[in-house]
């Protein structure tokens, strides 16, 4: 008589695939449970060591402690997502951080104001989203600073946050970015929304599989991402994390980190912001006239 033809053990074997579908059918419908049992989460990346780096004014990551993200928007504003965008955040009352191109805000300074009156935080992507290293160093100057001119004359305020575009930065780069006293903003998850044809659902999966605590998460102002938003929210929101803004993460990091970030923002970048040129010598992309 072999194992499998007594009764007992094949009501036990039944028994346990009973388990396992019901198991696997609970894992497979909370997103919580099938975040957890992704294998590709297991061999995720650890955050970096150094949270605020002082030397270059780097911000690479939030606290690993808490349960928190903040959700970076690059290359707008863009007419055919932003809109979106604020209505998806603004009813999961998320706050996010947008990374502005000058020459956007100037095409389309109604979604600029609509995106601050909503409370979301605008940081600066430079004027034509150049690449930045290797530039004359007036021209990294203007590439940078250009974008803050055209903020301050629509806001009679200074951006304080800078992403080089495609994150690429020499020492040229963060030396003058902390010459005009910013915080260089970087990134622990990019879901590499940009360019044509990209699969809302693509999206999803690269947020989520990747997504920590205190995780900056790299997400652009376009229209696959505005479908994506959705889910990446709900799913965050069910997994208990709270959206901040970068301002925010700043204030809870760790305490050293904390005290390192902060003595930069409230003395060399405050003193440094206070001596930015505000005006331009020349019009560089079209007009100047436009006020929020
Ligand atoms: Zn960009």
């Amino acid at each position: 008589m072999s194992l499998f033809s007594r009764p007992q053990v094949r009501r036990a074997v039944f028994g346990m695939g009973c388990v396992l579908l019901v198991l696997t059918v609970v894992v497979a419908t909370n997103p919580r449970w099938r975040n957890r049992a992704n294998p590709r989460r297991w061999f995720r990346p650890k955050p970096p060591e150094t949270l605020f780096d002082f030397k270059n004014a780097m911000l690479r990551a939030g606290n690993p402690t808490l349960k928190e993200v903040v959700i970076t928007f690059d290359d707008g504003p863009h007419r055919e997502s932003r809109e979106q965008i604020l209505g998806v955040l603004n009813r999961f009352h998320a706050k996010a951080t947008f990374f502005e191109v000058g020459m956007r805000m100037e095409q389309n300074p109604d979604l600029l104001r609509k995106t601050i009156e909503e409370g979301h935080e605008i940081a600066n992507h430079t004027m034509f989203h150049q690449t930045l290293p290797g530039l004359k160093p007036d021209t990294l100057h203007k590439g940078i600073n250009e974008a803050d001119i055209v903020y301050y004359r629509f806001t009679g305020k200074h951006l304080r946050l800078l992403r080089p575009p495609g994150m690429r930065f020499d020492n040229a780069t963060l030396d003058e970015a902390k010459r005009l006293g910013y915080i260089t903003v970087s990134y622990t998850t990019a879901a590499g929304d940009y360019g044509d044809h990209v699969d809302p659902k693509v999206v999803v999966d690269r947020t989520l599989q990747k997504t920590d605590n205190g995780g900056i998460l790299l997400l652009h102002d376009y229209p696959a991402t505005a479908q994506a938003l959705p889910e990446i929210l709900d799913t965050l929101t069910k997994q208990g994390y709270r959206f901040v803004t970068l301002e925010e993460m700043i204030q809870h990091l760790p305490p050293k980190e904390r005290r390192d970030a902060l003595t930069y923002w409230n003395k060399s970048s405050e003193a440094a912001v206070g001596q930015r040129p505000v005006f331009l010598p020349t019009a560089v992309s079209g007009s100047r006239e436009k006020k929020l």
